[in-house]
């Protein structure tokens, strides 16, 4: 290969720098203040605050790469793309250049930096909606071709492609919202042909995998008024983002991304420990599972999730279990936890001095260790069961799966040996509402984590402020936030403390944030160098990692934090806050409810 993923980072930094761009750190994968989200999901997750138009502290011009995770596609995994850890690779123009610097740099990145030969490319741009009264993206299509793209080489797709809001197509964004048109840059597999499962034609945007998006510039032009029609917006953003492990392949010249040496030291642990080979058609989709299963659950350790039954912890458990199981059926035999360890290791040593130090592996050796051996004894529990099954329904073997995470093809196995079979339809049927439920929860998730910057839960976010510091005042300063979580209902609160908090200082805590709403404070921020921040006693999130220069958000002079906002400008806004519930979730760990 001629260009590998270190070599890609830097050329990446080294461009954008060049452009004048600074490099924001990547967010945790556990989003701080993002309300209704459980893992970051993309690289512009930070910059929202920003694109609605706050002041970032690092200014104009931004670029970076940001680890994501996406929970709802796990069970799509398995094909030659999809994965639910990724890294995307993002820069931003808040208010500066537009499309003709966007466009002409992003194909100089690919052309010359990168060497993409420019007939293997594919763009497509906005083909207009008529309903909306909103024209084609002309502009971008002229700024194509004079970069010397063939007319044959850009396409025209409507909103449901090529249109850019959080709340989707124009149609269905409220007042206020700002979207616009985006373009798209596709790299052709040639040695992939067209199935015309897909339709008679092949194009960028068809499903037979003969194309793969590497970049998608979001150009944020209009809002939307209260009469639904469109007006451009005073200030144009760039928003920019393409798949790191894409671009990866896309320079293979090969469309499956476990093929990059991103992923190629855990298929080869893999091989190694299971005397399989990744070429065999039958172990392939298992090795891609693990592969990925275990890349996302290294990192999710790192970040300070463990195994557990509910959210974050849930979704590391189903991992984990997904990993033994393939496991199992890729082994023919036993599963034992140290066979991942050197597939951890390659993980380990991919991203070393990335994301990760060599003495990191210690620590997640553990976490894996114990949840595998734990997992093997549920999974023994699960064959008792079976064994005692006499008339199996689909329904019993996916409550099977739901809970021991027992494979259907197992249950059909074993099963067979009893001459005994079971419904297939009938569990499929279970598993598609499943399914369904689940995507719906996480699609929710990640709307809300988006689209909700309605003013109920600023009041909240902005309450939360106040609760942070009126914990300390009552608790002392070893308290540490855990994490907060903001709907439009309630907000809560998450919390460590060694100290045991009684409901009475709870009250006190509740007290102090409610005289300082009295107080009508005003709210304001700062732009300051990160030693200065700490320096004046700013309160930080131990899980992030801060650039060089921070925004402070100043509460009148009670409350200082490290935030990007918004907030409410004053706290009366905010109306009467109330604790009402307080619970202990953890050793030293607490969670406050509060409205
Ligand atoms: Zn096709
Ligand atoms: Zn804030």
């Amino acid at each position: 290969m001629l260009i590998n993923h270190l070599q890609l980072r830097q050329l990446f930094k080294n461009f954008w720098e060049k452009k004048k761009h600074q490099n924001i750190p990547p967010i945790s994968l556990i989003p701080q203040n993002d309300p209704t989200t459980l893992f970051t999901g993309s690289g512009m997750q930070q910059l929202v605050p920003y694109l609605l138009g706050e002041a970032h502290p690092l200014g104009k011009r931004l670029y970076n790469i940001q680890p994501c995770l996406r929970s709802q596609d796990i069970d799509e995994v398995g094909d030659n793309r999809h994965t639910t850890f990724f890294e995307m690779m993002g820069n931003w123009s808040l208010g500066e250049y537009f499309k003709k610097e966007q466009l002409a740099w992003f194909w100089k990145f690919l052309t010359k930096e990168l060497g993409f030969k420019p007939q293997k490319l594919y763009v497509t741009v906005f083909a207009g909606d008529k309903r909306n009264n909103l024209p084609p993206d002309n502009e971008s299509t002229e700024i194509w071709k004079s970069l010397g793209v063939k007319e044959n080489h850009i396409f025209k797709y409507g909103p449901e492609k090529n249109w850019w809001s959080r709340a989707g197509i124009p149609d269905n964004m409220p007042t206020n919202e700002p979207g616009g048109p985006d373009s798209e840059v596709f790299y052709e597999f040639t040695n992939v042909l067209h199935n015309k499962k897909f339709g008679e034609k092949c194009h960028p945007n068809c499903d037979c995998g003969r194309f793969m998006e590497i970049g998608n510039s979001v150009f944020m032009q209009y809002k939307k008024t209260a009469n639904g029609a469109f007006v451009e917006l005073p200030n144009k953003n760039v928003d920019f983002g393409g798949g790191l492990e894409r671009i990866l392949a896309a320079l293979n010249d090969n469309p499956d991304v476990f093929t990059t040496d991103i992923y190629l030291p855990i298929i080869k642990a893999l091989e190694k420990v299971s005397l399989k080979k990744y070429q065999e058609e039958k172990d392939k989709q298992k090795m891609r599972v693990i592969a990925d299963h275990l890349k996302a659950a290294v990192f999710l350790i790192k970040t300070g999730v463990f195994p557990a039954n509910k959210e974050r912890g849930y979704f590391l458990r189903r991992l984990l279990r997904r990993i033994s199981v393939k496991m199992l059926k890729l082994k023919g035999n036993t599963v034992k936890a140290s066979d991942l360890l050197p597939a951890v290791e390659a993980i380990i040593e991919i991203y070393n001095n990335i994301y990760f130090e060599q003495n990191d592996f210690e620590k997640i050796k553990l976490v894996i260790e114990e949840e595998i051996n734990r997992f093997n004894k549920t999974l023994q529990q699960g064959l008792k069961i079976l064994e005692k099954i006499t008339k199996p329904t689909g329904k019993q073997i996916f409550d099977l799966y739901q809970s021991f995470g027992f494979p259907k093809e197992l249950s059909e196995e074993i099963l067979k040996e009893k001459g005994l079979k079971f419904d297939k339809k009938e569990f499929d049927n279970e598993f598609e509402k499943h399914r369904r439920l689940s995507r719906t929860a996480s699609a929710g998730m990640f709307k809300g984590g988006l689209a909700d910057h309605s003013s109920q839960t600023i009041k909240y976010h902005t309450a939360n402020h106040l609760l942070h510091q009126a914990l300390f005042d009552v608790l002392g300063n070893s308290i540490r936030q855990e994490g907060s979580h903001i709907t439009g209902e309630r907000l809560r609160f998450d919390f460590y403390s060694p100290i045991k908090p009684t409901l009475d200082l709870i009250k006190k805590a509740e007290a102090i944030v409610n005289e300082k709403i009295k107080l009508n404070l005003p709210v304001h921020f700062k732009i300051l160098p990160k030693d200065e921040a700490y320096k004046i006693g700013a309160k930080s999130f131990f899980r992030e990692k801060y650039p060089d220069m921070v925004k402070v958000y100043f509460i009148g002079n009670y409350s200082k934090e490290f935030c990007g906002g918004p907030h409410v400008t004053s706290t009366k806004e905010i109306g009467k806050i109330d604790i009402f519930k307080f619970e202990k979730i953890g050793a030293n760990l607490y969670r406050i409810y509060a409205k």
